[in-house]
């Protein structure tokens, strides 16, 4: 049986070329979505198509109610989750001082308690199966924060500390935890910048691109194959941000 991958976030952006790779890769891939549900179902139409095995599962998971969902639909389906990529997220442009308790929850909630839910609701399986791979989308705000994304780089440098220590605890129950942080991909995220605004970035960053999401999914299918990676935070930046 191939191994059973649960992806959030998977409707448009970088977690849906993760499972376009992953369901290529003969993996069968769980794709979550929140409120996507034509680009989720088309998602599916366009991989069934190719021969491979998908599931489109709506959940909130910034909930405790949406990652019960999600977890519960996978294991009353396949009795078992050997992956699980917690992608999942959203961002705002916007002022420190103009941030509202509603924006810090939304944001939190999306980004780092989606991430500590969803964990909770697979290892207890990954644990009995002595086998695991967990792997949360952080961003390079994450690593150097940035300006104007404060609440945003605080969930990342939330779920890199999260990631490290998990990490270590599940380390001995062969369940590997790392992160991604990313510079700057081009998705439906990055649509508040501009043509110039993107060219001056693109400018600031040594190989002279903004990356695309294939470089990132090409991140996840090689931390699948390896086995000997855990607790990293992996930057795929193009040498923007280099600590
Ligand atoms: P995107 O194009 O905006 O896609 C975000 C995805 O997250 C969508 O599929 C959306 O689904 C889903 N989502 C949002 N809230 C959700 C919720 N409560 N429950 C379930 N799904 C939810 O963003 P992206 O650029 O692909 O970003 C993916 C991840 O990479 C994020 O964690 C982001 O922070 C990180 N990242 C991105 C960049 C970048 O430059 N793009 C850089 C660094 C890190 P619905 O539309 O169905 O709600």
């Amino acid at each position: 049986m191939s191994e059973i991958v649960i992806i959030t976030g998977a409707s448009r952006g970088i977690g849906r070329e993760i499972a376009k790779r992953l369901a290529k890769k003969g993996l069968t891939v769980i794709a979550n979505y929140n409120k996507s549900e034509k680009e989720a179902e088309e998602l599916k139409k366009e991989l069934e198509e190719q021969g491979a095995k998908i599931d489109i599962v709506q959940a909130d998971v910034s909930t405790r109610e949406g990652t019960k969902k999600l977890a519960k639909f996978v294991l009353e389906k396949y009795g078992r989750i050997d992956i699980l990529i917690n992608n999942a997220g959203i961002s705002e442009y916007k002022l420190f001082t103009e941030e509202t308790d509603e924006d810090w929850n939304k944001i939190i909630n999306t980004n780092l308690y989606s991430v500590f839910a969803m964990s909770q609701e697979v290892i207890p399986n990954m644990v009995h199966n002595k086998k695991g791979l967990i792997i949360n989308m952080s961003s390079a705000w994450g690593v150097v924060g940035g300006s104007l994304e404060v609440i945003y780089s605080a969930s990342k440098a939330g779920i890199d500390g999260l990631t490290k220590s998990l990490a270590k605890e599940l380390g001995p129950s062969n369940i590997r935890v790392n992160s991604i942080a990313p510079g700057m991909i081009y998705t439906k995220m990055n649509s508040k910048f501009s043509k110039e605004e993107l060219k001056e970035i693109e400018e600031e960053i040594p190989l002279g691109k903004i990356g695309i999401p294939e470089d990132v999914s090409k991140c996840v299918e090689w931390l699948i194959e390896d086995k000997y990676t855990t607790g990293q935070v992996i930057s795929i930046n193009g040498g923007w941000i280099i600590t």
